[in-house]
């Protein structure tokens, strides 16, 4: 299999990294984690370049990259290059615009992806109750149709992003007694009977996370997405393309946490000698490399699969699982390189070891990936 980029997509690179480079830096990303402030002003700018609208097709006014994975991973390898938490930041809405414009009305088109296209609005997903993760099966709040509206009941959690203004919560609720009868509602943010707490985590604290309470909250008929019972199918038809989208934007952090690290030991003394002298640090960074390259060609054999329109599931799984740890990995060895000079917010290190520790988690743990993987191996 050939892994080269063709012109194109090495002009894409080029661009969102150039981009990433002159329009943002990472000493935003810094800025964000510690005041814990959304990146607004990225936002805003990726909104007039388009790109908000990747996962959008073209006659919806997108730029449809829904159908070509690999330029996707690109653009997501990019903008994780300093923080997995603004990659987050930006690909969270993009999955429910994409599903909005796969299975909404035109009204539903209307009202939601014109602001979101032109940066002024946002979404979250909800899935995940206190009682049920991995198994988001598992679910139990629930939507009934009480004449001719929706009275919604029930808590969720980890909802992130939900707290922003204008932003529109995609819930997956129980509408029928079945283990995945679920459907999708939109569910705008202010509605009332909604209650938003934001939770105090270590991670992601630029997008940052909610608990959210519906007590009793009626929505219109016609906040559903799509038809009634197909909530779950609807959520979970994205979900290679978002696992992809991780483990891309976690192999462009992996890559600068690397960097980074090399560019210490190449230039700190102890005993009189450069770090990067020492061989038990030297072969520590060459495995580093070896494994980084590993994750790098997975992920883009992944993508590959996903774009000849293979089953690529377990792939996919393959890529995130080998992409989050090896970025954890480099942030362990990074942590452990600088010596105590890792424990300060200004040398990053710690921001990429704390971003790659919930890698192993978000989007499906590491060891829901390698059930998914065993499954496809017949066990
Ligand atoms: C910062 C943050 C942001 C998040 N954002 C969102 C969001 O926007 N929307 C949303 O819906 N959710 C979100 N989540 C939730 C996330 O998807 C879940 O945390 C994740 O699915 C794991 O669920 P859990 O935390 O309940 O852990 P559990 O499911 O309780 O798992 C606990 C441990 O048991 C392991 N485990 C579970 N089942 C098995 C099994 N069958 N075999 C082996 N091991 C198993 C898990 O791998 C894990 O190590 C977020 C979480 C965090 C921390």
């Amino acid at each position: 299999m050939d892994y080269s980029f063709t012109e194109e997509q090495c002009m894409w690179r080029d661009v969102v990294n150039g981009f990433m480079d002159r329009e943002f830096g990472r000493e935003q990303t810094l800025k964000h984690d510690q005041n814990r402030e959304f990146p607004e002003e990225l936002y805003r700018k990726m909104a007039r370049e388009g790109w908000l609208g990747l996962l959008i097709p073209e006659d919806q006014g997108g730029l449809g990259m829904d159908k070509d994975p690999v330029m996707f991973a690109i653009f997501c390898e990019a903008i994780g290059k300093f923080s997995l938490d603004t990659a987050a930041c930006i690909m969270t809405s993009m999955f429910t615009a994409g599903n909005i414009a796969r299975h909404g009305t035109p009204e539903q088109r209307k009202r939601y992806l014109e602001p979101f296209l032109a940066g002024d609005a946002k979404f979250s997903i909800s899935i995940s109750e206190p009682q049920s993760g991995s198994d988001a099966a598992g679910a139990r709040s629930t939507a009934r149709l009480d004449g001719n509206e929706w009275l919604v009941n029930g808590s969720k959690v980890w909802c992130s992003g939900a707290h922003h203004p204008n932003t529109c919560i995609a819930m997956m609720l129980r509408t029928g007694e079945g283990r995945y009868d679920f459907s999708v509602l939109l569910v705008p943010n202010d509605s009332a009977g909604l209650e938003i707490q934001k939770m105090d985590t270590l991670v992601r604290r630029s997008l940052g996370t909610t608990s959210l309470f519906m007590d009793d909250l009626r929505l219109p008929a016609d906040a559903l997405l799509g038809e009634v019972g197909k909530g779950w199918k609807y959520i979970g038809e994205h979900l290679d393309f978002e696992r992809l989208s991780i483990a891309a934007s976690q192999i462009g952090n992996a890559r600068t946490a690397l960097d980074d690290t090399v560019k210490y030991l190449s230039e700190r003394e102890a005993f009189g000698k450069k770090l990067a002298q020492f061989q038990v640090l030297k072969h520590r960074m060459a495995e580093d490399q070896a494994r980084l390259s590993a994750a790098y060609y997975l992920v883009y054999a992944a993508a590959s699969a996903m774009a000849r329109g293979e089953k690529s599931s377990a792939l996919v799984a393959q890529a995130k699982l080998i992409a989050s740890q090896t970025a954890f990995d480099i942030a362990t060895n990074g942590m452990q390189a600088l010596g105590g000079y890792a424990q300060l917010p200004e040398y990053h290190m710690e921001r990429y070891f704390r971003e790659a520790k919930h890698g192993m988690v978000g989007g499906g743990t590491n060891e829901i990936l390698r059930s998914i993987i065993a499954k496809s191996m017949g066990l």
